[in-house]
């Protein structure tokens, strides 16, 4: 099936070609781990997790880089200054760099188990990658790209790399005048960006390493030149980020990577665009309050009800988080759960194979054509109402959905039926008795707090027209 995907480095959607038939290799910009990830750093996840999976819905075999940022990233990413963002949160949190690094990168996987994504096939630490680090530089240092300052580090000179900032289609000289004022005035050039900078002379680092520099600690961009060339090769797919990381972080790393590799480094780029704040911006760490997926947690939303709002939206489209849209986006989910849960209970009959391949074509087809997600979700509400399409093969078809996106229909359709089918102890059924007779004598006020009594016991009436059911809750 043709693979179309936007690649910002050319501006196109583009069909997708590999490199090796039948393989994609990629490479993912993954968390800074200073604090918790945020659900606009999880939708980017989420969206690699959407493209993952539609190659493997397209049969390829696919190899997944992300890393894990635990050095070198400065508050201000743009003239390399400012406090180390990891010993800025070491000191926030009163624990070291290393512990604050391991407790969130634990974090961090916590939310991207509870979201279904596929582990990376490999997760490499900045830490890790030291030396091929350091070797990084020696090589640009030897192809002449280098300069040092004094007392600061050594710097990479954009003005030697031509094609500098061709991602975002800015000329050198367009991105020196569009620079901030009040840049670091020792680079020769407002692009110009640390590859290695000295440890300070009056405090002591947690992390720092020898180099034939002296001592100090990796430039953030560093890291995903070295391990994804490692990693994945010379050449390889597609690189993707969030929308924030192409101006200069990529920009970057293209200009650490090509002068290396002498060719042409990463064929396709992806950008992810931002999740918005109620405020309307971009939701950051840096802005101290934001939401993670432990706000999702404990207000009661499964976490398949983020995803599934993600995939509602497109990747190249700005999404707006609030709760309302939760509210709606978990009433939406439920109700196919439900009726996944009633497929299951009456799948009898066999599946129609020429029915199942027409949806499944249109499925892959959809995804493959830009990761259109929410296409695949209208065909799914689409199939599970249609009069035409037997029960079995509905629920192939939703196993397959399961598949592609990842939305764990199955599972909880299968966690839905085994709490309907808990039988509720006596007492139980005694105050649910209770709150019918109640009912019937339209004393409502009983009939509420008879309710209360039940669900604070950890089960739910349901009401229905043949009388009420007790369901243990979730
Ligand atoms: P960080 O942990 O800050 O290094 O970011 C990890 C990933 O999340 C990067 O690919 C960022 O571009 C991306 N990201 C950061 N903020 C947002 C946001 N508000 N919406 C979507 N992606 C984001
Ligand atoms: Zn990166």
């Amino acid at each position: 099936m043709t693979i179309r995907l936007y690649n910002t480095l050319t501006r196109k959607l583009e069909e997708f070609k590999p490199l090796e038939q039948g393989k994609v290799g990629f490479y993912s910009c993954g968390p800074t781990v200073y604090h918790y990830t945020h659900l606009g750093n999880l939708r980017t996840f989420l969206h690699n997790d959407f493209l993952k999976r539609m190659f493997l819905a397209n049969g390829y075999d696919v190899r997944h880089v992300m890393n894990i940022t635990d050095v070198g990233h400065l508050t201000n990413d743009e003239d390399d200054s400012g406090e180390d963002k990891m010993e800025k949160g070491a000191a926030r949190d009163n624990k070291s760099v290393w512990d604050i690094a391991k407790f969130y990168k634990d974090e961090f996987l916590r939310d991207f188990n509870d979201l279904n994504m596929i582990a990376p096939t490999v997760m490499p630490h900045a830490t890790d990658y030291i030396p091929e680090q350091i070797e990084l530089v020696q090589k640009l240092q030897d192809l002449g790209y280098t300069y040092e300052i004094p007392g600061d580090g050594i710097y990479y000179d954009t003005s030697k790399f031509a094609a500098y900032g061709a991602l975002t289609g800015g000329s050198l000289s367009g991105l020196r005048a569009g620079a901030r004022v009040g840049y670091n005035d020792a680079k020769r050039n407002p692009t110009d960006f640390a590859l290695w900078k000295y440890s300070p002379t009056d405090t002591k680092r947690q992390m720092e390493w020898d180099s034939p520099w002296g001592v100090g600690f990796p430039g953030w961009h560093a890291e995903c030149s070295a391990m994804s060339m490692k990693l994945l090769g010379n050449h390889f797919d597609i690189h993707t980020g969030g929308e924030d990381l192409s101006r200069v972080h990529h920009a970057n790393e293209i200009a650490q990577s090509e002068p290396i590799t002498g060719a042409p480094w990463v064929n396709t780029w992806l950008h992810y665009s931002f999740l918005l704040d109620k405020s309307g911006e971009k939701m950051a760490k840096s802005k101290g309050e934001f939401l993670g997926m432990d706000a999702v947690r404990n207000r009661g939303y499964d976490p398949m009800v983020y995803r599934y709002f993600v995939a509602m939206g497109h990747y190249q489209s700005q999404l707006a988080f609030s709760w309302e849209t939760m509210d709606a986006t978990a009433k939406s989910y439920a109700n196919l759960v439900r009726r996944v849960a009633d497929l299951i209970t009456d799948s009898a009959g066999n599946v129609d194979q020429a029915v199942y391949d027409k949806w499944h074509d249109e499925m892959v087809s959809v995804m493959s054509d830009n990761l259109k997600t929410a296409s695949v979700l209208v065909m799914l509400q689409e199939f599970v109402k249609s009069s035409d399409i037997n029960n079995a093969t509905k629920l192939a078809l939703v196993r397959f959905v399961d598949d592609l996106l990842g939305l764990q229909f199955i599972d909880r359709a299968k966690k839905l039926a085994a709490l309907e089918n808990e039988t509720a102890p006596a007492e139980i059924v005694a105050l649910a008795d209770r709150r019918a007779d109640a009912k019937a004598n339209r004393d409502w006020a009983t009939a509420d707090a008879l309710r209360n009594e039940i669900d604070a016991a950890g089960w739910t009436v349901l009401d229905g027209k043949d009388g009420y059911k007790i369901v243990k809750k979730a």
